[in-house]
């Protein structure tokens, strides 16, 4: 059985060496197209291959229709926006993600965000700690957790919300107090990180109302989406009161105005950069080819995103 790992912009050397061994352990065969420029490659590589392994290629329906034995694709990452999942189902190919490989990646940039922050952008002047502070984490997951304990770890008051999480021992676990409404957390967090998925309900969300009753000095802290930021409402909250940070790992659309007009106060990274560590890559690399595995030979569905 053919296993494709289709990459243009590659896995590390350790990554595919470990791909290789997880796949050909298997008694499968590895191909790898890398670094191509032409998605006429693409279409040529995946003809005969049963299962795909990606990173941010695009699987489109002409790729799908290309690919006469495929079964599987697996996105080494977390979102998987760029595998058209109406087409794969269709034909019956199952496709998965790999949630969680990334997250301590996004963890460990949050917190360094809030440093940064607090340290006024490691320009001269007096910053402040965070030790001590109350660090407010919007939405549990598996990013959400990682935040928390670290956040412990350095000494700061850790606060959740997640209405999804209804048992309290998964906070508790982690000496988190769970709030029980998104207006008590933003009113207590000194530090307010998010980490929820863009949805229907959540996008525009964080606006004016929320941000202006943080505490004196707070900051927010976005490793999750733009989209869940009301972009006019954060204006209006930066400019009311003064004591307001904003950084971000994804430039929000009027992100030159922002900077423009709150200078120090707001930061995006160039290019979203939360799970870019070689760890990160490495972890989900060797998970897609493991769920490669268990579903060609086991039929698991773990990860399934398509169901
Ligand atoms: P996850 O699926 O593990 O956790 C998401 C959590 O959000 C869940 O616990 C869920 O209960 C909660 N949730 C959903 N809707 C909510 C709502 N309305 N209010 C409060 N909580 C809600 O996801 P994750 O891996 O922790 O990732 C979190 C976010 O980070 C995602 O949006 C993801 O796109 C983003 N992310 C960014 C990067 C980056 O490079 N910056 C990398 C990976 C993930």
């Amino acid at each position: 059985m053919k296993v494709l790992v289709a990459t243009e912009k590659p896995f590390a050397k350790k990554a595919v060496d470990g791909i290789r061994e997880i796949i050909e352990t298997a008694g499968c065969e590895l191909a790898l197209l890398e670094k191509y420029t032409d998605k006429a490659q693409l279409l040529e590589a995946v003809a005969d291959a049963e299962a795909l392994i990606i990173r941010s290629d695009k699987v489109t329906s002409e790729v799908i229709a290309a690919a006469k034995n495929l079964k599987i694709v697996v996105r080494a990452g977390a979102g998987y926006d760029n595998v058209d999942l109406a087409a794969a189902t269709e034909r019956g190919i199952v496709v998965m993600n790999t949630p969680g490989q990334n997250s301590n990646a996004v963890a460990e940039l949050a917190l360094s965000f809030m440093i940064y922050m607090s340290r006024n952008r490691f320009t001269p002047g007096t910053g402040r700690e965070i030790q001590g502070k109350t660090l407010g984490i919007h939405a549990y997951g598996n990013v959400g957790k990682l935040v928390g304990r670290k956040g412990k770890a350095l000494g700061m008051n850790v606060i959740a919300f997640d209405p999804f999480i209804t048992d309290p021992a998964v906070f508790e676990a982690d000496g988190v107090k769970a709030v029980s409404s998104i207006e008590e957390l933003y009113a207590q967090s000194d530090f307010l990180s998010l980490h929820i998925p863009a949805t229907p309900e959540t996008k525009k969300s964080i606006g004016r109302k929320l941000l202006t009753s943080m505490p004196k000095g707070a900051v927010l802290v976005n490793t999750a989406r733009k989209e869940v930021i009301d972009e006019a409402g954060l204006a209006e909250a930066l400019q009311e009161r003064e004591d307001l940070k904003y950084i971000t790992d994804i430039a929000a659309e009027t992100q030159a105005e922002l900077n423009e007009k709150f200078g120090n106060r707001v930061f995006a990274t160039p290019k979203k950069m939360g799970a870019e560590t070689a760890e990160a890559n490495i972890n989900a690399g060797l998970a897609a080819a493991r769920q490669v595995v268990g579903y060609l030979k086991e039929g698991i569905t773990r990860f399934q995103v398509n169901k």
